[in-house]
């Protein structure tokens, strides 16, 4: 298996690409419209010396400036973890869990208030409180921006733990999932959801989403109960570069108990 950020995960012709994923030069031009967003002038303001920064981090990353902010890298993670999952567990039957921690939650405008090693040594604890520390896993630490179509509560920041796990421990992570609070008036009515995967690339590729999304909820009386998934608006993803650029893809993941493997999926203690 290649390593991380090796020339072989950039190459689109290794990969089937999935209906509707973009392919190398769509991303850079998502890419480049990043840039450009960076740059821009706020109502005559000069954007920030750190904005300007991680616009030239994006704009010469030639395939290698491995950061979590990037497109082009955080895609080529991506890929390597999911190969690096099916090599992992070869033959067992896997899950997925996706584990919402309120306190992890952020207002707007706050993100740099988070910081990944303390949120994992939070979800850590979360794991021993409900024994089930013991469980291998790979989680990979998702963000996305939350709304409520009709402004029930405020916009906010919802980091989210995307695991997978071999399926035999799924009364494990059910204990860790019935073990998060839940606030009747928060977007969170489900903090912990776990599914088992039928389709490898398909859900995997669910984990490490090189691309956070905005949620839109809606009421769940109302016909369109289901969130609906947009891109992110200028503000918040001027935020979220800006907060993703201060980490690598790799340091988005959680590791548990994880076995050996020669890349660097490695042990977390
Ligand atoms: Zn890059």
């Amino acid at each position: 298996m290649a390593e991380p950020l090796a020339e072989y995960w950039f190459k689109d012709s290794n990969f089937d690409l999935r209906q509707g994923e973009p392919d190398q030069a769509q991303r850079q031009a998502v890419q480049q419209s990043w840039v450009k967003t960076l740059r821009r002038r706020d109502h005559g303001q000069s954007p920030s010396q750190e904005r300007l920064e991680v616009a030239d981090l994006l704009e010469s990353c030639n395939r290698r400036c491995n950061s979590a902010a990037c497109l082009l890298c955080a895609t080529a993670s991506q890929r390597w973890l999911i190969e690096a999952i099916q090599e992992l567990w070869p033959e067992e039957s896997l899950s997925t869990a996706t584990l919402i921690i309120p306190s992890l939650t952020r207002p707007l405008g706050n993100l740099h208030s988070l910081r990944l090693p303390s949120a994992k040594r939070l979800i850590h604890r979360k794991f021993e409180a409900a024994e089930a520390e013991h469980v291998p896993l790979v989680g990979f630490l998702d963000i996305s921006h939350n709304t409520h179509a009709h402004g029930a509560w405020p916009d906010h920041w919802a980091p989210h733990a995307v695991c997978c796990f071999p399926s035999e421990f799924t009364p494990d992570l059910k204990r860790v999932a019935e073990s998060l609070p839940r606030d009747p008036h928060s977007p969170i009515k489900r903090p912990g959801r776990i599914d088992p995967i039928e389709n490898d690339e398909e859900q995997l590729s669910y984990m490490a989403k090189p691309r956070a999304t905005r949620r839109i909820n809606f009421d769940s009386f109302s016909s369109k109960a289901r969130p609906s998934k947009r891109w992110l608006k200028r503000p918040e993803l001027i935020e979220l570069l800006l907060w993703l650029s201060t980490y690598s893809p790799d340091e988005r993941l959680y590791l548990q108990n994880v076995r050996r493997y020669q890349d660097r999926l490695t042990h977390l203690r």
